[in-house]
């Protein structure tokens, strides 16, 4: 099995992206072509699964009817453009270097014995590879559990990962729906977790897939669930949404819930879980980020990305907590436990945002 995708890998690297990097002249860079290869192999096999499995779940058991399914559009072409140009390619240019820079490989693969990482640290770990990567997967969840609980609660991070958050028709396309500012972010602290513990840049693509492939389809708009025991260690659909739920003023603070990304034990651990709860609609309360829903794949990278560079330029932007955009994109923090002076603050900043 691993033979033939090194074989299909090397085939479409070769017969394919080689000859297209000769066209653009990029061929003469550090990276090697198979690795885009690998990459776009991989984005295929996410959009099959997300086209051949969540979709059509979605059709079949809806979480919530779309009043207007345009919505959806944008992230499905954002989708397509991140899986199959934007990530293949910063994965060729800038993480592949990085994993190499650092000597990555000190993975269960066979070869020389690592001198550094994981299975450096813990020997027996090396005889036991699933052990070993359910242990790296273990920690790159946790990592990132903590960055998205940052996401939320620093103002100019929450100014990108609001855009993420501000689709009202969340659906399996919405996972990718982000600034390629946070793509990058994202991608340099979990791949620093990739490098301190000594990943492989193999078994560091298949940590990624693993993860994007299990929040496709948290993301996607049905009612199914894993059930009361396996709900308790894994992301569901259910779980996911209500993460992405809209704050309701009448229950303040109930939308800080449901961090984690394929394991739901951090957020258990952490007291940010919850459970049991019906559906709800989902998007931001705040106007001056629910104006992303006006605006096509351009529009909306730009609005998102000028709300980053007017926060983040701010003291305020800087000030840990939850907060909303005022007029001129100031952070004004939410209150909990005094909901109308939420509510007072979203109306003044939509009677005076520009947007
Ligand atoms: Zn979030
Ligand atoms: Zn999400």
């Amino acid at each position: 099995m691993i033979d033939a995708w090194t074989r299909l890998v090397a085939w479409l690297g070769d017969n394919t992206v080689l000859p297209f990097l000769r066209l653009l002249h990029l061929d003469g860079l550090s990276g090697d072509p198979r690795e885009i290869a690998a990459a776009l192999l991989v984005a295929a096999l996410q959009i099959a699964i997300i086209g051949l499995l969540f979709r059509p779940l979605e059709t079949w058991k809806p979480a919530e009817r779309w009043t207007d399914r345009r919505l959806t559009r944008v992230d499905r072409q954002y989708t397509m453009w991140m899986l199959l140009g934007i990530f293949p390619l910063f994965t060729y240019l800038v993480l592949t270097p990085i994993s190499h820079l650092f000597g990555g490989g000190g993975d269960a693969d066979g070869g020389a014995a690592p001198t550094f990482g994981l299975a450096a640290w813990l020997p027996a770990l090396r005889a036991h590879p699933f052990l070993l990567f359910a242990v790296y997967y273990l920690a790159y969840d946790l990592v990132y559990y903590a960055m998205h609980r940052l996401q939320h609660a620093l103002p100019w991070w929450w100014a990108l990962h609001s855009m993420h958050h501000s689709q009202r028709q969340m659906s399996c396309w919405t996972n990718d729906r982000g600034t390629l500012i946070d793509g990058f972010l994202q991608s340099m602290v979990l791949s620093t977790v990739g490098v301190v513990m000594g990943v492989g840049p193999d078994q560091f693509a298949w940590l990624m897939l693993l993860g994007e492939l299990g929040q496709n389809f948290s993301h996607t708009n049905t009612r199914v669930g894993f059930g009361p025991l396996f709900e308790r260690i894994f992301v569901d659909p259910t779980f996911h949404r209500l993460h992405h739920m809209r704050a309701d003023d009448r229950h303040p603070g109930l939308h800080n819930c449901n961090y984690g990304q394929v394991l739901s034990i951090w957020d258990q651990l952490f007291g940010t879980a919850l459970y049991g709860m019906a559906p709800r609609p989902t998007g931001v309360g705040d106007p001056t980020v629910d104006a992303d829903n006006h605006h096509g794949l351009i529009g909306l990278h730009w609005v998102a990305m000028y709300r980053f560079w007017r926060v983040v330029r701010r003291r305020s932007g800087w000030r840990l907590g939850e907060v909303s955009f005022g007029p001129d994109y100031a952070p004004v923090p939410v209150v909990h436990g005094a909901a109308h002076g939420h509510a007072e603050a979203w109306e003044q900043a939509a009677a005076t945002s520009e947007l």
